[in-house]
């Protein structure tokens, strides 16, 4: 069986784990600070907050920017649940709206219409590594006054125009262990302000403003040194992650996109993909005939994702009632297939012989 993803851990992460078990601090202390410091750097960040996991970190985020009840958040429902839940979590509105069918991120084109008293900020997702339009995102935050929220969970080194996804707004990342870099569970907050920098690192910690005193309502969402210390060691390392993943969707889409029964993932000029996820659309409703094949074959794939947010029950019983197009057929036609950066040539070309053999 080929996996659709696997975090790539060596003698290197397992060093640096034992040194912090040595060390005594198992905790949050200085491995933290250090990979905050190494993070905020390679993103281009003036400051970055590490958390729990990339769920802790958009729910602080959120938080940090003031948002909560009686606020509403635009963001896009074709994403993993974590994105709008945590816009609930604050006690606001998760506002979806639809996605360009060619990027899969939300469609910059019908932001506008949404926007009410009530909206606050826009939260765009990366999706499967690929820049949402963050220039248009922008000036429409711009024009209403509106905060950027970031869901980078899924692009770490990404670029728009050369910058790094997370510097534009307030960046959220994940490092879980499918995703371009990983500590097992992890997340992380990027940010230019040093006000919503300071904010984030007491709502992580309980809201403690010293030792024992609290003047806001905070929460345990602290990263581990032990998970810090295999964050440095992979941040190191993820340039040259993203380089083979981006050299595997390069091979893939060489010979792929001469087939006439799918779409290769679009390129665009200015967006550096990352290829957190190489995502194929399936035409004429083969998906499920594919799948059947991929499963025979042992190909590892992935659904990501098969039911939109606004059609989950939570979402529905919530009232939710939104009809968006292109989100509803992206669900049922797209499927993603291994991209990570073990996967061995042998295993490539077994994979797109098996497209090839489609009839
Ligand atoms: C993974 C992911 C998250 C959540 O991150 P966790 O670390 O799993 O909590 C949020 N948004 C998106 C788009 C993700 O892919």
């Amino acid at each position: 069986m080929i996996p659709i993803a696997k975090p790539s851990i060596t003698t290197e992460e397992i060093e640096a784990v034992s040194e912090v078990l040595l060390s005594g601090n198992i905790a949050q202390s200085k491995k933290v600070d250090e990979f905050e410091k190494q993070f905020s750097d390679y993103i281009g960040s003036d400051y970055a907050v590490s958390t729990s996991n990339g769920t802790t970190a958009l729910h602080v985020a959120l938080l940090s920017n003031g948002i909560g009840k009686g606020h509403e958040v635009i963001t896009t429902s074709f994403t993993f649940v974590a994105t709008a839940n945590s816009v609930l979590f604050t006690g606001a509105k998760p506002v979806f709206v639809d996605i360009d069918p060619n990027s899969f991120n939300i469609d910059p084109c019908l932001l506008e219409e949404k926007i009410t008293k009530k909206t606050k900020a826009i939260m765009p997702v990366h999706l499967y590594g690929q820049p949402a339009n963050i220039k248009e995102i922008n000036e429409i935050c711009q024009d209403h006054n509106l905060i950027l929220i970031e869901d980078a969970a899924q692009a770490h080194g990404a670029k728009y125009n050369g910058k790094k996804i997370g510097s534009f707004g307030t960046g959220c990342f994940s490092f879980y262990p499918t995703k371009n870099m990983t500590t097992s569970e992890g997340g992380m907050i990027t940010t230019n302000n040093k006000l919503l920098y300071e904010k984030a690192k007491k709502i992580r910690n309980h809201g403690q403003e010293k030792r024992y005193y609290y003047d806001t309502l905070g929460f345990n969402f602290r990263m581990t040194d032990i998970c810090a210390a295999i964050g440095i060691c992979q941040l190191r390392k993820l340039e040259e992650f993203n380089k083979t993943r981006r050299k595997n969707a390069e091979f893939y889409s060489k010979r792929l996109s001469k087939l006439d029964y799918l779409e290769c993932p679009k390129i665009f000029p200015k967006k550096e993909h990352v290829f957190h996820q190489y995502t194929l659309r399936i035409k004429n409703g083969r998906r499920e005939e594919i799948i059947k094949g991929l499963e025979k074959a042992g190909i590892g794939y992935g659904i990501y994702y098969p039911k939109p947010l606004h059609k989950q029950p939570l979402y529905i019983e919530l009232g939710y009632k939104d009809k968006l197009k292109e989100t509803e057929k992206a669900a049922e036609e797209v499927i993603s297939i291994p991209v990570h950066p073990s996967l061995k040539k042998e295993e490539l070309e077994y994979i797109v012989s098996f497209f090839e053999g489609l009839k």
